[in-house]
């Protein structure tokens, strides 16, 4: 198999096993179209099917289908054997069998508990099994198995689910958030108790640097001192500058 084919299989099976909670052995249930098919295309469906699917499988069938397969006549006597050697779940229309496809419709439910992966030919079955939630469909593509993308039934219920999570989270992380806001708050007021923060301790530092009384006594020192060397000027050259003064 060519690794994108197996990327693309992995994929989709990993959907329903994340989204629906399928588990290996894979429950297959396969009608007779399939069993038709397979038979034409010269595939064994119980060698083919869990390679493709790189699991365990389980084949299943009803007595519905198996009869319908048997009123259809001699031409599917072949596809009819192959779909005998399969397990026949109980289906509830022992000794009243309906059509194929409406016995699968309602194996299926309305949410498809059992897990079954539907394998059909029948396009009809297709189109009203992907309306029904969690259903994987397989099918024949000539010789290879293929098994569909998630429908749109089936990938809405899963983007349903996650948004729903994801605003339970979102809910969650709000309330832990105004919890952590709470907190800090509660750290600031403590803070402020405290003492102020260093920012504000840089900047009256340097306003003291400007008005502190201490650098007032530094600075008058200084000019004390310039007085004083005035003072100290020899006599007699005080006495030259008052004589130089204009009057
Ligand atoms: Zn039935």
């Amino acid at each position: 198999m060519k690794v994108k084919r197996y990327k693309k299989v992995n994929k989709n099976l990993r959907f329903f096993i994340n989204n629906f909670g399928f588990r290996q052995p894979y429950q297959i249930l396969v009608d007779g179209t399939f069993c038709y098919c397979a038979l034409n295309n010269k595939v064994n469906i119980a060698d083919n099917v869990p390679r493709y699917l790189q699991g365990e499988i389980k084949l299943i069938t009803t007595q519905c289908a198996i009869i319908e397969m048997e009123n259809l006549g001699p031409k599917l006597h072949g596809a009819l054997l192959i779909l005998k050697q399969y397990a026949v779940h109980k289906c509830g229309h022992e000794g009243k069998p309906i059509a194929g496809s409406k016995c699968f419709l309602n194996m299926l439910g309305k949410s498809n508990e059992n897990h079954y992966i539907l394998a059909t030919q029948d396009r009809d079955l297709q189109e009203k099994a992907r309306e029904i939630v969690g259903v994987p469909l397989l099918y024949l593509h000539m010789k290879t198995p293929v098994l569909e993308k998630p429908s749109e039934a089936s990938s809405k219920a899963s983007m349903d689910r996650l948004s729903a999570l994801g605003a339970s989270e979102t809910k969650a992380l709000e309330e832990l958030k105004s919890k952590q806001g709470l907190e800090e708050e509660k750290m600031k007021k403590k803070k402020k108790i405290k003492g102020p923060n260093p920012l504000s301790c840089k900047k009256k530092k340097k306003k003291t640097v400007t008005n502190n009384p201490i650098n007032k006594k530094e600075g008058q020192p200084e000019q004390d001192k310039k007085k004083r060397k005035r003072i100290k000027l020899p006599k007699h050259v005080r006495q030259a500058l008052l004589e130089n003064k204009p009057n």
